[in-house]
């Protein structure tokens, strides 16, 4: 008999792959949403830090703004 043993993505704790471990691949449901929290606010940030147009502040003149 062998059974399917993956780690936990965020822990590393060997999981049963079967019907005992509902939260599979992770070991619990604490791992689970500490994994899914960091990687969405990963992803929130990630375009957030990358946001800095400023063409004001870099040209010079006012040329576009002739009425
Ligand atoms: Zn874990």
């Amino acid at each position: 008999m062998r059974a399917h043993v993956v780690n936990c993505p965020h822990c590393g704790k060997p999981v049963e792959w079967n019907a005992a471990s509902p939260y599979r691949p992770f070991c619990s449901d604490r791992c689970r949403l500490i994994d899914l929290g960091a990687w969405a606010s990963e992803t929130y940030r990630v375009p957030i830090t990358e946001t800095k147009d400023e063409p004001e502040a870099a040209s010079p003149g006012t040329e576009d703004k002739n009425p």
